[in-house]
Formats: structure tokens, sequence, C-alpha cells
């Protein structure tokens, strides 16, 4: 299947608009991939139907689970080669999003994509999340934080939760049979000031496979210490 069929069809069987400015967009973030992608390592999916449903199409379903407002600071955490963050920036152009990557390679790549996009409030920073969301400029500054594929929930959970504003939200986006990932980081998402709030489930068109959209609130302020130094939260996660 083309690109855009599959954008707007499987966005039609996700009950997702995909609109001509949003189409153009993804198009030229599919060619800087396609070109550049490789030689970085981004992405291990290369088929038109497939990138369409698997990057774009699931990023999208973070506003299925939640309803963005359109004046968010938002912060895409390990965001690689800019996924949820930048297809999110794409559907609600007057966003205010900020990608955090550790890889200065995929950094590189995140500049140039966002220049080829002509974004404008979108900033790439380039570090470890435990180090930026220590940062005064980033601690508990966005309405919401969001990632895909970078860890477990309960070491998530310190990475992302220290970005987020009382009342603001984390949106973690996770495969099938997520439950016992969630019930493992209880605690961590506790001590972050985290709670659950929603798990919504959606099956990606085409059999393009299970996903499950975590809804995290932050109701208290993280307390200082938090986040450990990099790499602590994955090698010893709070359990
Ligand atoms: N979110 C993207 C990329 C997932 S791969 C997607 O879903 O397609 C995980 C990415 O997170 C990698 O690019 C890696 O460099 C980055 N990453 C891993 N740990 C990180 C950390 N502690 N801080 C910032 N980025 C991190």
């Amino acid at each position: 299947m083309r690109f855009e069929e599959a954008l707007i069809a499987g966005g039609q069987a996700l009950g997702i608009e995909i609109r001509r400015d949003m189409l153009d967009l993804f198009k030229v973030h599919y060619e800087v991939l396609m070109k550049f992608g490789r030689q970085t390592n981004l992405t291990a999916i290369e088929g038109k139907e497939e990138v369409a449903v698997k990057h774009f199409l699931d990023s999208l379903t973070c506003s299925k689970a939640i309803e963005i407002e359109d004046d968010w600071d938002v912060v895409d955490i390990g965001t690689g080669a800019g996924f949820p963050g930048v297809p999110l920036k794409a559907e609600r152009p007057s966003l205010a999003l900020t990608l955090v990557e550790a890889s200065l390679k995929r950094v590189r790549f995140l500049e140039h994509l966002v220049s080829k996009l002509g974004l404008s409030d979108v900033e790439v920073v380039w570090g470890r999340a435990e180090d930026v969301g220590g940062m005064m400029h980033h601690r508990e500054n966005y309405d919401l934080a969001v990632a895909r594929g970078v860890a477990e929930l309960s070491v998530l959970a310190e990475l992302c939760l220290p970005f987020v504003r009382l009342g603001g939200a984390f949106v973690a986006l996770k495969g099938p049979g997520v439950e016992g990932e969630v019930s493992k980081a209880m605690k961590a998402m506790e001590t972050m000031g985290g709670c659950v709030e929603n798990i919504v489930r959606m099956s990606l068109p085409w059999d393009h496979g299970e996903r499950s959209i975590v809804v995290i609130r932050k109701e208290v302020s993280t307390p200082e210490k938090y986040p450990r130094r990099p790499g602590i939260p994955k090698k010893r996660p709070i359990a």
C-alpha cells in the first residue's frame, strides 16, 4: 500500500483524522528517515505501510488516550527519529515541543529533520533524561511527557515524571500485556508523584500489533533527589 493511502485508511480505522498538511509533513519525515535513517540505525521498519502505521499512526494513538490542548508544552524523552513527538506536533502545530535524545548522531538527524519540516517551537536537546530532567529550565515544566520504546515503565517513571508539572501527565506508548509492567512500576510512579489514570488499548490496522497507551497523572511534586545519576534508574529500578 502507498504511504499516503496507508495513513489515511489506517487513520480512519483508528478514528484519527489525517489532514493534508499532516500528510505533507509525514512524507518529508519519511523521506528524511529513509535517506539518513539507515546510516544512523534509526529504524528497522522500512516498508511504506509499516512505517505509516508503526511509526506515524502509532505516535498519534497518544492523542486518542489524552485530550491534548493547543497551548501545551510537550516533551518527548528518547525520541530517536522523532517518535512520537514530531507526528504529534504535525497534528497540533501550536504545541511547543521539546525532543530529548541521548545520542548525538540522532540529535544531528533531528536538527536536520526539524529544519526540513520547517517546524517552529521545537527544541532539540542533546542529553540523558536523568541530567536534563534535573535542570531548572526543564524540571516540572511540561504539561505532557511522552515516550515510546525507551525503557520499562519502572525506569521510565523516573526518567519522565520529573519533567511533568503538577496536574500534567506522562503518556507511555506500550505494546500488549502491559499489566505486569504497570504493577512492577507502581512504587516508582508513586515515588515520582505519579498515578496511573488510564490504560487505553488499541489494535493497529492490518495486524500491525496491539498497543497499550498508559496515562500517568502527576499528583505530587517529584522529590529533588530524583532522577538519580545517568544509568542508575535502569540499573536499580525503584521497586
Ligand atoms: N522513541 C523512538 C526511539 C526509541 S529507541 C521511537 O519510538 O521510535 C530509544 C531511544 O531513546 C534511543 O534513541 C536512545 O538513544 C534514547 N535514550 C535511551 N535512554 C535515554 C536516556 N536516558 N535519555 C535520553 N535518551 C535516551
